[in-house]
């Protein structure tokens, strides 16, 4: 991979990194204003806002994800070994990185780590 595409790629990572961090310090989900008319506030349910709690928390799970993935992949471009699968140190296609900068594994890891969780 040549130099210009990673740097391309670090400020894509940063910028993303940068954006879910000041998400977690504005709690963004928890604080953004809720649009809803008088009457379906008047029904909003005991359901309703016990679901819209665990929909937050899982938001803010996988946003501590996703930024551990981001620090990872920032180390290894600083390593020199962005671009290669974590587990088999294969090349990751660049079409996969193009979706998803911050993926550690190819195609053939990845598909084999969802499977064994089934
Ligand atoms: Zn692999």
């Amino acid at each position: 991979m040549n130099s210009d595409r990673l740097e391309t790629i670090r400020a894509t990572l940063l910028l993303r990194q940068q954006e879910l961090q000041e998400q977690a310090r504005a709690g963004a989900e928890d604080e953004k204003p809720v649009e809803l008319d008088q009457q379906r506030v008047g029904r909003l349910s005991r359901m309703d806002a016990m679901q819209a709690q665990a929909m937050s928390s899982e938001i803010g799970r996988r946003r501590e994800v996703e930024l551990a993935r981001i620090g990872s992949a920032l180390g290894r471009i600083d390593s020199g070994d962005y671009g290669y699968c974590v587990r088999c140190e294969e090349e990751i296609g660049e079409k996969r990185l193009e979706i998803d900068p911050a993926a550690p594994l190819c195609v053939d890891c990845a598909q084999r780590s969802e499977n064994r969780g089934r």
